[in-house]
């Protein structure tokens, strides 16, 4: 398998926290998938769409537990009016 980004065959299976929104927040959740190891690109099989499809549909309907481990934080500014001329 060629990574379709920059053409490395350094693709492998590793653990990843993946970043999944769920309204203003966002849920990390462990999983293993392909990962090229120059440019970072994920390759998901269809089972771990699947798999992550599941949980986002766990998250809406059930009482999951989640550790708080952050805040998401939003600047007050907006970066294209703060550009100097
Ligand atoms: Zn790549």
């Amino acid at each position: 398998m060629k990574c379709i980004i920059c053409g490395s065959q350094d693709i492998q299976e590793k653990n990843v926290d993946e970043e999944i929104r769920f309204g203003n927040d966002i849920v990390m959740v462990n999983i293993d998938t392909l990962i090229c190891g120059s440019c970072g690109e994920r390759y998901y099989s269809r089972s771990t769409l699947k798999l992550l499809e599941e949980f986002e549909d766990k998250l809406k309907h059930d009482n999951l537990k989640l550790d708080v481990i952050g805040s998401v934080l939003r600047a007050s500014n907006d970066l294209s009016k703060m550009a100097t001329a």
